[in-house]
Order: structure tokens, then sequence, then C-alpha cells
């Protein structure tokens, strides 16, 4: 069934993973190419709670529509020498503002910046993605949770807690292997200052959440953010 749901969504992904819009996938768009019992199991995905998996992370809920959302922008790397685009990215407005702050202050203290390589995905992307992942994790919905949040579940559909997967400009981004990431000196930079951004690291080494430790994903708190308080 998650293969043929999978094989069923293709043609509406695809084009969208070409012009950045994936992140952005509506409820509607996910269920109009799926059958009657295909929609049966996302709603019995979109109903599990991470709790009953044995996992903490919290429930933020499904907001009916996108939130306010602006462009990130154009944003490219460099990759073994040959400058590489990544894909169109969103955060809330407000985010993004906080984000900008943060990254000139990097800039000007260690001359080095990270990029946004995941901010905003709608939960309906979001489900996508955990029933895609599903194929690395031995089809458990119990350890694939342990590295794709369930929809409503993530802090990248949160914009009151709103999570950004970074990517420096080497394209070095922990995704094999976390310590690659823990050990840039933009990584030691987000430990000592993005507190002062409102920016907190979402998931340390030995967590109590049952979640992989992601060096990279860090979340927006605003009643933290320090930095337009003067
Ligand atoms: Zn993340």
């Amino acid at each position: 069934m998650r293969a043929s749901i999978l094989e069923a969504l293709e043609p509406v992904i695809a084009p969208k993973k070409q012009d950045g819009s994936a992140v952005l996938l509506t409820w509607e768009e996910l269920y109009t190419p799926l059958t009657a019992p295909q929609r049966e199991l996302l709603d019995d995905f979109r109903a599990l709670r991470a709790e009953t998996l044995g996992a903490t992370s919290h429930y933020f809920g499904e907001l009916p529509s996108n939130p306010d959302l602006a462009s990130v922008g154009q944003q490219t790397i460099s990759k073994e020498a040959a400058a590489k685009p990544l894909d169109p990215q969103y955060l809330p407005r407000q985010v993004l503002k906080a984000y900008e702050r943060m990254m000139a202050a990097m800039q000007a203290e260690i001359g080095r910046r990270l990029f946004v390589e995941s901010g905003y995905r709608s939960p309906a992307y979001q489900l996508y993605l955990f029933l895609y992942y599903m194929a690395n994790h031995d089809l458990s919905v119990t350890e694939t949770n342990r590295h794709v949040a369930l929809p409503g579940h993530s802090e990248h559909g949160a914009p009151q807690r709103q999570a950004i997967d970074f990517i420096n400009e080497d394209g070095v981004n922990g995704e094999e292997r976390p310590e690659e990431f823990e050990a840039l000196p933009e990584y030691a930079w987000l430990q000592q200052r993005a507190g002062a951004y409102g920016f907190a690291l979402s998931y340390p080494r030995g967590n109590t959440l049952n979640t992989a430790f992601e060096p990279w994903h860090w979340h927006y708190e605003p009643e933290h953010d320090r930095s337009t308080k003067h």
C-alpha cells in the first residue's frame, strides 16, 4: 500500500521538487491522486502520535493552511569546487529576519555563514517524506520516527517553533556524519551566539527525546530573541 501511494504521488511530487514548491504541498494535492483505501492509510498516519511510539516529540498540530512565508532567496554553496544552487526554501517572515540578523553577525565575527538547507515544510509534505524514508528503516514506523518526524510533530511545520536545517558554504550538513557538522567553527559559533538571536539546538547529543543527535537542526523561539530588544 505504501509503495502504491508513493507511485501514485510521483507525478505530483516530481515537478514540485523541480520547481521547489514541494515543501508547500497541500493536503488536497496529497490526497487528490489517491484511492479511498490509500487515503485511509494517510489518515491513519495523521492520527499517529509520537508518544505511542516511545518518542516524546511534541504534537504541534496541523495548520489549516501554510503560514505567512517568505522566500529565503537564491542560495548557492560550493561542493567539490563547483557552485551548487540549493532548492528554494521558505521561512515565516519573522524567522527569516532573525536568521538574516544572525548570519550578518556570524559573517562579521568569523567570516563564515550558514545556509538554509531545509526551512518550512508543510505537514502534507512531512507525511510524504515520512512514507518515503520508511524504506531506509526497514519500513519500521518506530525507527523511521527517530529520524523523520510524523506530520504535525515536526518543528519544520510549526511556525511558532520554526526549525532550520543548516548547511555550510562547503556543503557540510552532517547528514551522513553528525560529527562533521559538530566540528565546524560555524557550529561552535552557533553554540555561543545563536541564543542571542532566538535560536536553540533542538536535539542535542544524548537527548531524552528518542531523537538522533542533529547538530544542524535549530529552531526559533521568538520569546528568546533578544536581538530585537535594545
Ligand atoms: Zn530538521
